[in-house]
């Protein structure tokens, strides 16, 4: 028996390494290390493979996400609603912009922001909502854009788990007015590294965010306002040009690994199961069951008991973030709350074989016995 881990990187290279190897090589030989072809042509065909008029690189999703917010000029005052449930970034780069991140509670079916709870949410102070396309599911953007357009809210897509994901027949981050990408090693497009991007069909937007990454500066040495320096690194757009074109192969492979799971998990009791609810395609960067107990210890144990039959599963996330130290907020979030509680990520990679996920379904059933 081997160890079946969450995400196995190493499968994926053999896919594409003889490409990646040479451009590489001549990207080294080049001489060309910042900017360059490499990163403006990752960019042109980042923004036509989302379906968008701009694409600014810069070096993480954490990045895209402060960059988004800064074009917007939100700042100290000002409110972003966010859902509780998600990665840390979300909200600490509304707190990193000067504002203020609102946490609303999600849907208990997709795990992504809750129309109702934006809408409940929303005061005089609020500019923008972020919905988060948790785990490659895209959040019901038919309902925030009709909340957001009443309330005149800027949508923020963060999409770093979801990118070739579809809503209707778009692509997630070209229907709010910026989507936020993350190039992280196990998003579904992933670097060898950090790397991030933003899409919109803003010039004057994209033109903003491209002054702010470089620390302020229109052009070089005449700086207008307090900038950063946020660069996706020519090597890794080098890396990231070829393997855009598997991405959706790739995203086809993950979601024909998520309908098997759901057939194998079918008959196991206590367990309740992903659902894609339309009109969203998930790009399924995380299958995440539930553990019908209300109880993290039921769920953290479960975990144990994969780990014994050497099957790694993951927990995103033990904690919503209106309950981490550093927001400590005395909201009442009850299913970000319960999904805390919960969640159990299984291996999900677009190499995993049949033959593991049978492995992993015939331990799910006996551990589950063993609770
Ligand atoms: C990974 C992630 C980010 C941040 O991306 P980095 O490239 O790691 O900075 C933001 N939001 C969500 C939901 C993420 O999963």
């Amino acid at each position: 028996m081997s160890l079946i881990p969450p995400i196995d990187l190493a499968r994926q290279y053999a896919h594409f390494q003889q490409d990646v190897e040479s451009a590489v090589c001549q990207l080294m030989a080049s001489g060309r290390y910042i900017g360059g072809a490499a990163v403006s042509d990752f960019e042109r065909e980042f923004a036509i493979y989302v379906g968008t008029g701009e694409c600014v690189s810069c070096n993480s999703g954490t990045d895209a996400l402060y960059l988004a917010l800064r074009a917007f000029g939100i700042g100290a005052g000002d409110e972003v609603i966010v859902p509780s449930f998600t990665f840390v970034a979300t909200a600490e780069t509304v707190s990193a912009a000067g504002a203020t991140p609102v946490f609303a509670d999600i849907d208990p079916v997709t795990f992504t922001l809750d129309p109702d709870r934006l809408e409940a949410a929303v005061t005089d102070s609020t500019r923008a909502v972020i919905p988060v396309h948790l785990f490659g599911h895209p959040a019901n953007l038919d309902r925030i854009g009709e909340i957001a357009r009443d309330r005149d809210l800027k949508i923020i897509e963060d999409c770093a788990q979801s990118t070739g994901a579809y809503w209707r027949d778009r692509q997630v981050g070209s229907i709010g007015h910026v989507g936020c990408f993350s190039f992280f090693p196990t998003k579904n497009l992933g670097a060898f590294g950090d790397g991030g991007a933003i899409v919109t069909d803003d010039p004057e937007l994209a033109q903003q965010m491209r002054v702010i990454k470089e620390h302020g500066s229109p052009r070089r040495y005449h700086h207008t306002e307090i900038g950063i320096n946020s660069r996706l690194d020519a090597i890794q757009a080098t890396i990231l040009r070829v393997k855009l074109p598997w991405l959706d192969r790739w995203n086809e492979s993950r979601a024909a690994i998520a309908a098997r799971y759901d057939d194998l998990l079918a008959p196991i009791p206590d367990l309740i199961r992903p659902r894609q609810v339309e009109p969203a395609r998930s790009v399924w960067n995380q299958y995440t069951i539930r553990l019908d107990r209300h109880d993290s210890a039921a769920r953290d144990r479960l975990r144990e008991l994969l780990l014994a039959r050497e099957i790694v599963s993951s927990v995103y996330y033990p904690r919503s973030l209106h309950q981490q130290p550093v927001y400590d907020s005395d909201a009442a979030l009850p299913e970000s709350e319960r999904a805390a509680r919960e969640v159990l990520s299984l291996p999900m990679f677009p190499e995993l074989t049949e033959p593991e996920q049978e492995r992993i379904a015939y331990a799910l059933k006996d551990c589950i016995v063993e609770l």
